[in-house]
């Protein structure tokens, strides 16, 4: 886990995937392409400069075995109490483009803008 510090942090964005995957694969998508992914992020946030908001990086693992590392983040650690948003980078298969595909209640405003930016 790690954070970028923002300037001027009014919450955090959490960025969230799981380096372990299912007995018997190599989990390459599910969830390995997932922890490239954010480390490039990471990288290109890195080097684009100062942010407003704080971001955290935070690679769990567990998941396969019942979501451990990220219940464990939550329940114990101080910086799942500060608020924001969270991007649990995921799979859902290992073909086809991008998507969100889950969300929780009350996001229409953020769901908004990311599909003004990612369409
Ligand atoms: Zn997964």
């Amino acid at each position: 886990m790690a954070t970028l510090p923002g300037n001027d942090s009014t919450g955090s964005v959490v960025l969230a995937a799981h380096y372990d995957s299912t007995f018997g694969t190599p989990g390459a998508a599910d969830d390995k392409a997932s922890v490239a992914a954010m480390l490039e992020t990471a990288r290109a946030l890195v080097s684009a400069g100062p942010l407003r908001n704080d971001v955290i990086v935070i690679f769990t693992d567990g998941e396969e075995a019942g979501l451990l590392g990220a219940s464990s983040f939550v329940a114990e650690h101080p910086l799942a109490d500060r608020g924001g948003v969270i991007l649990n980078w995921e799979a859902t298969g290992n073909a086809g483009p991008s998507v969100m595909f889950e969300t929780t209640s009350g996001n229409a405003e953020l769901i908004k803008e990311f599909a003004a930016s990612a369409p």
